[in-house]
């Protein structure tokens, strides 16, 4: 067992600080309160090399895997900046594309991706079918080589930032008659598909957005693979760098808050000459939330190490366990450093409660903790499914 990490993956880490620094969790803030984006961290990022370091080295990318990406997600958010579009654009996208795309598809959209001059969002979830992808409604129908989406999808992040969306769909199998999932990678100004922002309780320059798909005509190249056979492996491939990543953005959610508030506690004085740190009271909940955080850390560095090792079946399992570990872990980290802070917690300035919408939604999104608890119950504890 080994819990060091690589030199090269020590400078990474480092780099990546010092880059989540120079912007910082105020720039993070500014951005959403302003309605902007974070564009310029984005684009140093990709011209840096940190989007792309999961993604191979002849489109442009890093040559690394899951854990690399892990630690550019964990240190930016460590940074106050918890870039949500690095779990949807270089996690899932890159590695469906990679792994099931056609080799068209892979130059096309993986240098960019690679270089952050490009981004894909990825769209799942519906209105109706929520949790249970098995209900999916949108239905792609063959026209001609040409194909046409109908259908609707919700909570969609950064459709506004990206030039394409990766829209899960279903196909009817010609040979069986039944629907089967299937990705197309769609512009995200193709004819037919319009979107609407939806209002959020999150602090976040990232926005969701609802989508509408009214036959939105797509050239054959537009599926992901080689053929409708792709569809269910390529969905399946995007999940545990999801999981993963979002943990660690989780992870370094909490860490960031953790040190925000071990530092004013450390200091504030209002019983004579003892920091407020000095109580037990304070200081207690502040170690028991970063000894959560760490022992997610460990597990999310399981999960990648599993899933860049190949082992995807154990991955998926250490993956979801890491997700559910660091998004309950980053919710309390952020609400105890908020109390720790006093009233200094609620303010702007000292930048704890803008975490509050964005690690109560980590704890539904991208897929929820009851979710993942029926899944350890099935998977790992042979529980029958209940659904
Ligand atoms: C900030 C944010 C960003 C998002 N970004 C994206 C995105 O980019 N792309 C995308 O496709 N989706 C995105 N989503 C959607 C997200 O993945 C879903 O919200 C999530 O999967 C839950 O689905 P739902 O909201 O429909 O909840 P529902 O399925 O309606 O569930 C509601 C509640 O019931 C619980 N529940 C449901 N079924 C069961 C069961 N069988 N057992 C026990 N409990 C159950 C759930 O855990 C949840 O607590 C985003 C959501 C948020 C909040």
């Amino acid at each position: 067992m080994n819990f060091d990490l690589t030199p090269e993956q020590d400078q990474l880490r480092d780099a990546v600080r010092a880059l989540g620094r120079r912007y910082g969790h105020s720039y993070f803030v500014e951005k959403a309160k302003t309605g902007g984006h974070t564009s310029e961290l984005w684009s140093e990022a990709g011209r840096l090399g940190y989007l792309g370091v999961n993604i191979p080295t002849e489109y442009g990318g890093g040559g690394g895997g899951i854990t690399e990406l892990a630690l550019v997600c964990e240190e930016l958010a460590a940074a106050g900046c918890p870039l949500l579009l690095l779990v949807v654009s270089p996690a899932i996208a890159a590695t469906v594309i990679n792994k099931h795309g056609t080799d068209e598809q892979r130059k096309r959209h993986l240098p960019g991706l690679a270089d952050g001059t490009q981004k894909i969002v990825f769209a799942i979830t519906e209105p109706e079918a929520g949790s249970n992808f098995h209900r999916l409604g949108t239905v792609a129908r063959r026209d001609g080589d040409d194909w046409l989406l109908s259908g609707r999808k919700c909570y969609i992040s950064g459709v506004d930032e990206a030039q394409y969306v990766l829209v899960v769909a279903r196909t009817e199998d010609a040979s069986t008659g039944k629907l089967k999932p299937a990705l197309f990678i769609v512009p995200t100004d193709a004819p037919g598909l319009t979107r609407s922002k939806l209002d959020m309780e999150i602090l976040s320059p990232e926005n969701q957005f609802l989508l509408y798909l009214d036959d939105v005509r797509l050239p054959a190249d537009a599926l992901v693979g080689e053929s409708l056979d792709a569809g269910l492996p390529a969905l399946f491939a995007g999940l545990n760098p999801e999981r993963i990543t979002v943990a660690a953005m989780g992870a370094g959610t909490g860490r960031y808050a953790i040190e925000r508030a071990s530092e004013y506690t450390a200091t504030r004085k209002v019983w004579g000459g003892r920091s407020i740190g000095s109580h037990q009271g304070v200081a207690h909940p502040l170690a028991h939330a970063a000894v959560q955080v760490e022992l997610a850390r460990l597990m999310i560095h399981k999960a990648a190490t599993l899933y860049d090792a190949g082992r995807d079946l154990e991955a998926g399992i250490s993956g979801n366990m890491a997700k559910y570990a660091a998004g309950e872990a980053a919710a309390l980290a952020v609400d105890t450093a908020v109390q720790a802070l006093g009233g200094a917690g609620m303010t702007t300035e000292y930048g704890v409660a803008t975490l509050l919408g964005a690690v109560r939604a980590g704890r539904i999104a991208p897929v929820s903790r009851e979710m993942i608890l029926n899944f350890v119950a099935q998977h790992v504890l042979g529980q029958d499914k209940s659904y």
